[in-house]
């Protein structure tokens, strides 16, 4: 298996460890980005939110809960980002399931919200497309 996650997991390549229970696994993230950028995966190889099957997703919510409160209630952080890319077209570049939590401060500077361009459709159009029955 050349998952680089997995690999991280098995402890094959180290990794800053946060967290660790018996489904999930919490890391630093390699980037250095943002203080605090963490990943929280399962440790079983599931490629995004497309597969992952309801209990290992309430495990992965669990973890990324527990970290955030650790993170807000201990180490001085205010609030938290939760960002998630599912699929080469939402931008995933690792294709094992992976939740980034980005911890955050008022005064930090971090923009986490992209502006988009606008959306080319109506609202209408758009409900008629997605709506779920
Ligand atoms: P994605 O773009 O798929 O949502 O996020 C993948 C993340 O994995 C990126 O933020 C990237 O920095 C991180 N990453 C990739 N390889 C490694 C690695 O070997 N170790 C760690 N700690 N993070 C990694
Ligand atoms: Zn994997």
């Amino acid at each position: 298996m050349s998952c680089i996650f997995c690999k991280i997991i098995n402890q094959e390549i180290p990794s800053f460890k946060i967290y660790e229970d018996e489904y999930t696994y919490a890391f630093l993230d390699i980037a250095k980005d943002v203080d605090g950028h963490t990943l929280v995966i399962p440790k079983k190889h599931i490629e995004n939110i497309l597969d992952v099957d309801a209990e290992t997703l309430e495990h992965l919510m669990n973890t990324i809960q527990k970290i955030s409160k650790h993170y807000v209630e201990n180490c001085g952080f205010e609030g938290v980002n939760i960002l998630h890319a599912s699929g080469s077209a939402a931008q995933q570049t690792v294709f094992h399931l992976h939740f980034h939590i980005i911890p955050r401060t008022s005064n930090d500077g971090v923009d986490a919200w992209p502006k988009f361009s606008g959306a080319k459709n109506e609202l209408e159009k758009t409900f008629d497309l997605l709506k779920l029955e």
